[in-house]
């Protein structure tokens, strides 16, 4: 998962628009929007079971600890999934063989309560079966671990529910359909027409997010938004290094890339203004090479 904060409530009910406001995930695909929401939920769930987990454990054949809190948590996210993409098959680490064995009444009506926290309608038989979809195979697959370090859940330390997407074998990041792109507020600080091909080039269905200063930079940065970039208005045009040093560091340091238009690291070595580059592209890596071919397809 990314490191957007859980939502106090749905993302997808915040309009899109310009400034820090159009942020938040507005502008995240569906898939991400389902993946973050339904991964909250089941945190909020294991967060209120946590102490209790300790007498809902069984030991599985490795020796390793299954808690009520990894099968409710399998359950909720393979319900919920099935119910936003039907056609998606799940890879998760549990089953339900465990919990339909006649002795273990006990802990399946703990299971099916405690998934009954968060869906209300929910029965014993359909809580299995949603268990039992983390068997799944095909070329869309998501892949769960509904708990990651049981034994750091048991003993109050660190856990993660980690949920991905994998489709046609690659584990699915940014996609630039929904890539968030960052330009400057000021008009006349670019060539806003250029900018504009290469948004379609790019094939970002996304508002860019116009903002002023390096706070563009802080906010890639924190990955709430993917690319950055400014077209020189005019070919005399370059921009001074006080404007791009500080956010470029902050940008490399949290694994995105930082070049010019052309692709060429930034030389602070020209003088008060990057004379030797043209214009100014970051990225959080993932989708730097697709942002520099959109800026030469653009021209
Ligand atoms: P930004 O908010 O990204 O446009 O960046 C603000 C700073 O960039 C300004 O304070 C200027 O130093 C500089 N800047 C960017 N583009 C231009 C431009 N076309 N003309 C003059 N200064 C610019
Ligand atoms: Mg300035």
């Amino acid at each position: 998962m990314d490191s957007h904060p859980c939502p106090e409530r749905s993302a997808s009910s915040r309009p899109p628009g310009d400034g820090p406001d159009a942020l938040w995930s507005a502008s995240l695909g569906r898939e991400a929007l389902v993946a973050l929401d339904v991964v909250c939920e089941a945190v909020r769930l294991t967060t209120a079971i946590q102490g209790q987990a300790a007498d809902g454990t069984i030991t599985k054949t490795d020796a390793s600890p299954v808690t009520i809190a990894d099968f409710a948590v399998q359950a909720l996210v393979a319900a919920r999934l099935a119910r936003e993409f039907p056609d998606d098959a799940l890879v998760a680490e549990e089953d339900a063989t465990a919990l339909r064995q006649p002795s273990a009444e006990g802990l399946r009506a703990r299971v099916a309560s405690m998934v009954r926290r968060s869906l209300p309608e929910a029965n014993t038989e359909q809580v299995l079966d949603w268990i039992d979809r983390g068997g799944g195979t095909g070329s869309r697959f998501w892949v769960l671990d509904p708990i990651d370090g049981t034994k750091g859940l048991l003993k109050g330390r660190q856990y993660v529910v980690a949920l991905a997407l994998v489709v046609n074998g690659v584990v699915r990041a940014a996609d630039p359909a929904h890539a968030r792109v960052l330009c400057s507020y000021e008009e006349q600080h670019g060539d806003a027409a250029r900018a504009s091909r290469a948004l379609r080039a790019l094939g970002s269905e996304e508002p860019p997010i116009r903002m002023d200063s390096q706070a563009k930079h802080v906010v890639l940065a924190a990955g709430e938004a993917d690319v950055l970039w400014r077209f020189p208005p005019d070919i005399h045009f370059h921009d001074s290094i006080w404007d791009c040093a500080a956010g470029s560091l902050l940008i490399e340091e949290a694994g995105g890339r930082v070049t010019d238009l052309a692709g060429r690291a930034l030389d602070f070595t020209a003088g008060r203004r990057l004379l030797r580059n043209h214009g100014f592209l970051a990225s959080n890596g993932t989708l730097h090479e697709a942002a520099l071919a959109a800026v030469r397809q653009a021209g």
